[in-house]
C-alpha cells in the first residue's frame, strides 16, 4: 500500500489533536508515516502508532527551535525523499501552511490548503475546501507531482487504529539558507488554563451584545464552569474587547466542537463560516429575529446578562 507522509504538530512530544485527524484522513489514502521534529519522539510515537502511523521518522536538532520554518522544510523534504509518499499532509496552521507551500515549490508539486475533508480518488486524493464563507464546498485534485495538502483542524474525528509506530531516525542536512532567519526572543502567552479554541469540545462565544471588555468575565465564567474555550465575534474583537486569537469566523478560527454557545451574536454569514459545523449549537440573543436562530439546535430569547449567569450557576450546581 502507498505511504502518506504526515507532518506532526506537537508540544514537547504531546501530539496535538489536528495531527490525529490527519492520521485518520491519511488512512483513507494509504499507510501513514509520521514525521516528528524535535524532542519527545519516543513518547509521541506511542500516540502516533495508536492512531495508525506505521512508522515515525524522527529528527532532532537545535535548528528546528532556533530558526524559522526553513530547517523544518529541509526535514520534511528529507522525509519526502526517504518515503516517496503518495501525498504529504500538514496541519493548516500558519506555520504548517508555510512549510507545505515551501515543500510544494521545492518538489514541483501542486498544493491544496485548508482542506476540510479528504478522500481517495482514482487519480489521487481528492480534497474538499469550504469557500465563500462556507456557502460552497469545492473538490480539488493535484494534477502535478505529489499532492501536498494542508487540512484544517476539526475536519475529522480522530479514530484509533493501532499500528507499529516504530521510530526511525531521519538524517537531515541544513543548507546555508536554512539558518537565514533566527528567532531572537519568545514571549509565552499568559496561560488562561482553558483549552485551545480549535481543539475544545465546548466553546462559549461572546459578540457585540456583551457590550464591553469588562463584561466578558460573564462569558469566561460560563466557559470555565463547562471546561470550555472562549470565542468572540469579529465585532467584539474589532472593538478591542477580546483578542483576535479568539475570533471565530471567516477571518478568525474555524471551530467544530461538540457544543457551541453563541451569546450576543447575530449570526452573520462570516461568523457562521467558522462555527456552523459544530455538533450542537445554542444561542442566547434578545432579538427573536436574529439570524443565528436559523442555525441553532436550542435558542434562548433573552438578555444574556440574565441568562448567562443563571446558566453558569445551574451548571455549577449540577456539578456539585
Ligand atoms: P452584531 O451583528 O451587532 O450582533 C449583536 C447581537 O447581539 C444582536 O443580534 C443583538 O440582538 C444581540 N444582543 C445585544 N445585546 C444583547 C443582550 N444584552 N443579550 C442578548 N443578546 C444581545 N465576523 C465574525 O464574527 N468573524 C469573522 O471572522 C468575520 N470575518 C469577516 C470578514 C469579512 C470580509 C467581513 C466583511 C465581515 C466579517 N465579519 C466576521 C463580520 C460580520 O459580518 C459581522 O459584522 C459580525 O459577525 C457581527 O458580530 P456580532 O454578531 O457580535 O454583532
Amino acid at each position: 500500500m502507498a505511504e502518506v507522509l504526515v507532518y506532526v504538530d506537537h508540544v514537547d512530544g504531546a501530539v496535538r489533536k489536528p495531527t490525529l485527524e490527519l492520521l485518520t484522513l491519511a488512512r483513507r489514502i494509504g499507510d501513514p508515516v509520521a514525521l516528528h521534529l524535535g524532542a519527545g519522539a519516543e513518547e509521541a510515537a506511542k500516540t502516533l502508532g495508536e492512531y495508525g502511523a506505521v512508522k515515525v521518522l524522527a529528527a532532532d536538532a537545535p535548528e528546528f527551535a532556533d530558526y524559522l520554518v526553513v530547517p523544518k522544510v529541509d526535514a520534511l523534504q528529507a522525509a519526502y525523499d526517504a518515503v516517496s509518499p503518495a501525498a504529504v499532509l500538514v496541519p493548516s496552521s500558519s506555520e504548517g501552511k508555510e512549510i507545505a507551500a515551501r515543500l510544494a515549490v521545492r518538489i514541483g508539486s501542486g498544493l491544496i490548503t485548508d482542506a476540510v475533508d479528504l478522500e481517495a480518488g482514482d487519480e489521487g486524493p481528492v480534497a474538499s475546501q469550504s469557500v465563500f464563507a462556507a456557502g460552497f464546498t469545492t473538490k480539488s485534485r493535484v494534477t502535478k507531482g505529489t499532492p501536498v495538502i494542508t487540512v484544517k483542524p476539526n475536519s475529522a474525528a480522530p479514530e484509533a487504529a493501532p499500528a507499529a509506530g516504530a521510530v526511525e531516525q531521519l538524517s537531515v542536512t541544513f543548507g546555508e539558507k536554512s539558518t537565514g532567519t533566527k528567532i531572537v526572543a519568545r514571549t509565552p502567552r499568559e496561560s488562561t488554563g482553558r483549552p485551545e479554541l480549535t481543539e475544545a469540545a465546548i466553546v462559549v462565544s461572546g459578540g457585540r451584545g456583551v457590550n464591553g471588555a469588562e463584561n466578558f468575565h460573564i462569558i469566561e465564567s460560563l466557559a470555565d464552569s463547562l471546561g470550555a474555550a472562549v470565542g468572540a465575534s469579529r465585532a467584539a474583537v474589532d472593538a478591542g474587547w477580546y483578542p483576535h486569537s479568539n475570533q471565530v469566523g471567516q477571518t478568525g478560527k474555524t471551530v467544530s466542537p461538540q457544543l457551541y454557545i453563541a451569546t450576543g451574536i447575530s449570526g452573520a454569514i462570516q461568523h457562521r463560516a467558522g462555527m456552523q459545523t459544530s455538533k450542537t449549537i445554542v444561542a442566547v440573543n434578545k432579538d427573536a429575529e436574529a439570524p443565528i436562530f436559523d442555525l441553532v439546535d436550542y435558542g434562548v430569547v433573552g438578555d444574556l446578562f440574565d441568562v448567562v449567569p443563571a446558566l453558569t450557576e445551574e451548571v455549577k450546581a449540577r456539578k456539585g
